[in-house]
């Protein structure tokens, strides 16, 4: 199993020394899950930070095998301010994690019944193009084409910064551009982008930096970044490939509004 550059305790300290340091903070808590720090207040998006999939898909034809150990108890991230969902999957919208984090969630509107009945929690339901404001952050639900039920991807400002997080996807142009980040699945299957378009995707909204996500969770639905990275470079778009835990940062050039 694929160890978290930093979990448990390590991964806490560095959100808590986060706190006392400027502007955006994000660390990759695995598949689509980020959180995200801006003037000590927390998000978390699409957080799956449990076992259940290996667990309910244990007998089938496609066992969720883990790859890569699980970064923190969700019971640890109670200081969310809240949970973002981009759809009802269980690796975005899981109810274990939901209810170990205990924070109200935002999740598209067609979701909200099933978002309520997991989480047991506030649910506040999101449309395209409605911004709201959460914890601070500005939230702008976005497009995203995926097969199931209602899903968005999130346009979230930060101070002066912008950060796009994809949702589970197929190729589109979500009409975003000129953010800071686009964080953007590369597993190329049950209705994902892979690599090379994943990348395609981040360099379509004017991303400063990819970051490719979706990938080192379960054995069977993964895919190594390096058709993702290969496209960046012929793109000339710049990326980065985290590790599970990691953080990464943003320091506004200008003073945060
Ligand atoms: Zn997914």
């Amino acid at each position: 199993m694929k160890e978290p550059l930093l979990a448990d305790d390590a991964f806490l300290a560095d959100v808590e020394a986060a706190r006392s340091e400027p502007g955006v903070h994000v660390w990759w808590l695995g598949q689509s899950g980020f959180l995200l720090q801006h003037q000590g207040r927390h998000l978390v998006i699409d957080p799956y930070l449990s076992d259940s999939l290996t667990r309910k898909y244990a007998p089938t034809e496609t066992p969720h095998v883990r790859l890569t150990r699980r970064v923190v108890a969700p019971e640890r991230l109670g200081f969310a301010d809240a949970v973002l969902s981009t759809h009802s999957h269980g690796d975005h919208l899981d109810e274990e994690t939901l209810r170990a984090i205990g924070a109200p969630v935002v999740a598209p509107a067609g979701t909200v019944e099933l978002a309520r009945e997991r989480s047991g929690a506030d649910v506040t339901g999101v449309t395209e193009g409605r911004v709201i404001e959460v914890a601070g952050f500005e939230i702008e639900p976005v497009p995203a084409v995926h097969p199931g039920d209602h899903c968005v991807g999130y346009v979230i400002a930060a101070g002066s910064h912008r950060l796009y997080h994809s949702g589970d996807t197929t190729p589109l142009d979500p009409g975003v551009r000129g953010v800071d980040v686009a964080f953007v699945p590369i597993n190329g299957r049950l209705g994902n982008v892979d690599g090379p378009e994943g990348a395609r995707l981040a360099h379509t909204v004017e991303a400063a930096l990819a970051v490719p996500c979706h990938f080192d969770m379960f054995e069977f639905n993964t895919a190594s970044p390096d058709a993702f990275v290969a496209e960046c470079v012929r793109l000339g778009q710049p990326y980065r490939v985290l590790r599970q835990g990691e953080r990464l940062q943003w320091v506004a050039a200008a003073p945060d509004s």
